[in-house]
């Protein structure tokens, strides 16, 4: 059976970028087909300026939201990344194996870098070795099949050098995994800058959407998003950036195709329209469920406990096997 990995970071609250890009297929499709692990990635948060009673919390409340978004922990392992300890174990051995060229080349590294040095902060060494400890959360289970946006697909790839190149020096030891992406809605935009993704650690509060808001406060960001000028509804991700947005999340929450959509609308605003009020359908159940989960804590840390423990069993073995094959 294929087994697949994919991991969540909680540095901000859960986005429908996350969720369009990302959940909802978890919940769809790869834990019906798949043996699936789905992981809290607490340790990444910790590679920016953080607050720990944040990052706590913020943990909490993503497994919260996976749980509530459908993923049943009787189908697919759900847990969080510092429960395991060979997440962290497996990752020095990779370091040795990645290089300092390697890890610089990141463009995620290289925007996240400048951003804290725009902050006045430091860089941490945490951040640039973020994609080697990806890695092993990744090899670690011997993943076949990673599913992540678009903004990921560079980390993985990474991950399948990684996993190449230890194989042929020291044996093999890893299964070379693959990213998979979503057909529609891979790289979801901010509504106020449609030229760069709708990130959860992002501080532009009004061009989000967040799993959590309220749909009078989905509505109001949906009709204040960025468009252009024009008038006609036309779908260019080049020229139109904030109108093929729109047509994107509307055809990911209505199913269907961005292109076709056009046809439908004679203005800006009545698509806006349209597109708040199916986000507003797409995120109803799963607030609701979440809210019947934040009033059973013990449900969560049970599904947690049991999920870390299902983890470790499965990871332990092929670290066990990489510290052997690397010489110690
Ligand atoms: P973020 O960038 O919001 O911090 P993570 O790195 O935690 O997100 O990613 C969790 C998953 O959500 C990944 O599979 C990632 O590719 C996906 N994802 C994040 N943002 C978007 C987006 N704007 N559009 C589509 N997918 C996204």
């Amino acid at each position: 059976m294929t087994r697949v990995f994919s991991g969540i970071k909680p540095t901000g609250h859960l986005t429908l970028g996350n969720y369009l890009g990302a959940l909802r297929r978890w919940v769809e499709v790869d834990q019906h087909r798949s043996e699936a692990l789905f992981c809290i990635v607490d340790l990444h948060a910790l590679t920016v300026d953080h607050d720990p009673a944040r990052v706590r919390r913020l943990t909490r409340q993503a497994a919260t939201l996976l749980l509530a978004a459908g993923l049943d922990p009787e189908r697919c392992t759900v847990f969080v990344q510092s429960h395991v300890d060979e997440h962290t174990r497996l990752s020095y051995l990779l370091e040795c194996v990645a290089t300092d060229g390697e890890m610089r080349r990141m463009i995620q590294y290289k925007e996240k870098a400048a951003r804290e040095q725009r902050r006045g902060g430091s860089v941490r060494l945490s951040l640039l070795t973020y994609p080697v400890l990806m890695a092993a959360d990744i090899l670690a289970y011997g993943a076949d099949e990673v599913p992540v946006g678009d903004d990921q697909a560079q980390h993985v790839e990474l991950t399948r050098d990684l996993a190449v190149r230890f194989n042929q020096r020291y044996g093999h030891t890893f299964v070379v995994p693959k990213a998979t992406r979503p057909k529609v809605a891979a790289r979801v935009m901010n509504l106020q800058e449609p030229t760069s993704k709708m990130g959860k650690s992002d501080d532009s509060g009004p061009g989000i959407v967040y799993l959590l808001d309220e749909p009078e406060t989905v509505r109001k960001k949906i009709m204040r998003a960025v468009t252009d000028s024009g008038r006609d509804v036309v779908y260019d991700r080049e020229e139109r950036p904030g109108v093929a947005n729109l047509l994107e999340i509307l055809a990911a929450c209505r199913g269907g195709d961005p292109e076709d959509l056009c046809g439908a609308y004679a203005s800006y605003g009545a698509l806006k329209k349209d597109t708040a009020e199916a986000v507003i359908e797409v995120l109803r159940p799963v607030q609701a469920r979440h809210r019947e989960l934040c009033a059973d804590p013990a449900y969560v840390d049970a599904v947690l406990r049991a999920g870390a423990e299902r983890a470790r069993k499965m990871a332990r073995p092929t670290v066990d096997a990489a510290y052997r094959a690397i010489g110690l």
